[in-house]
């Protein structure tokens, strides 16, 4: 399944596998001047690549944010399609070109398949497109390679997996709160008007965006760190500031947890 908007300069792709008429996990692609960031997952080729089809002579460059199965999924078929360079962070490349180390759950399966091998490059500083220079930040957190793809002249910035919304619902156990945190700090020094997520779409008034959450993640970490101080355990901790788990845990083999980013929390004094 696949939902079209366009912005000024910036066609977005909501890609995801359709369960009851809505897409579950949605995960967003970008094409912006001559660069497509990330190709999105393998289940959404149906639909997908044929939009790609008529674009593939504007198409010079694929951008992974990272190297997870939902943001690479596509890499070869486009590759072959348009030609294009993939780039990726230089700790994303042993993962494009053998993507089984990811070590997919099947709820990856379902939701986005294994991703076929890809060979891509290390991405440089800047890329050069027709129309506009990317700056490259590099931005661990969610995982070591991820980056942020900043275009300073209109203020935009691609920022993958690392903003995710203004709350935090759950974590995966490779999420690392500190490293989020001192990702989005890293960006918010940049003039950002509009961000580009990958989870939810166009977010406007980005360094505001950016700073709410910012504020919400210093909240939570005093909360959980005042109330581990208080002697609650992990599972009282979770309830009193997350709430309850929900749907994600059970349908992800526990990997998307509440209490996964209690545990990151907690993992620093
Ligand atoms: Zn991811």
């Amino acid at each position: 399944m696949v939902f079209i908007k366009n912005y000024n300069f910036v066609k977005d792709f909501t890609l995801g596998r359709e369960v009851f008429n809505r897409i579950l996990y949605p995960v967003h692609s970008y094409l912006i001047d001559n660069i497509l960031i990330d190709s999105g997952p393998m289940t959404a080729e149906k639909h997908f690549l044929p939009l790609i089809e008529k674009e593939k002579d504007s198409i010079d460059y694929i951008i992974n944010t990272h190297c997870h199965e939902d943001h690479i999924g596509n890499n070869l078929t486009i590759q072959k399609m348009t030609g294009a360079q993939i780039y990726i962070h230089p700790l994303g490349l042993d993962t494009l070109t053998y993507p089984k180390s990811l070590g997919l759950y099947p709820y990856q399966k379902f939701f986005w398949g294994t991703p076929p091998p890809s060979s891509g490059n290390s991405i440089p500083n800047t890329v050069t497109g027709n129309r506009f220079i990317f700056q490259i930040l590099h931005t661990p957190g969610h995982s070591e390679d991820h980056i942020c793809i900043y275009e300073p002249d209109n203020g935009i910035i691609f920022t993958g997996d690392l903003y995710w919304g203004q709350k935090i619902i759950s974590f995966r156990p490779i999420d690392d709160f500190y490293a989020i945190k001192h990702s989005l700090e890293k960006i918010n020094q940049l003039d950002i008007d509009a961000i580009y997520c990958g989870f939810r779409g166009r977010v406007e008034h980005g360094n505001k965006a950016i700073t709410r959450k910012l504020n919400y993640m210093e909240t939570l970490e005093k909360t959980v760190k005042a109330h581990a101080f208080q002697g609650y355990d992990v599972k009282s901790i979770v309830k009193r500031t997350l709430g309850r788990e929900n749907y994600m845990k059970w349908l992800t083999n526990g990997q998307f947890s509440k209490e996964n980013v209690i545990l990151s929390i907690l993992s620093q004094d």
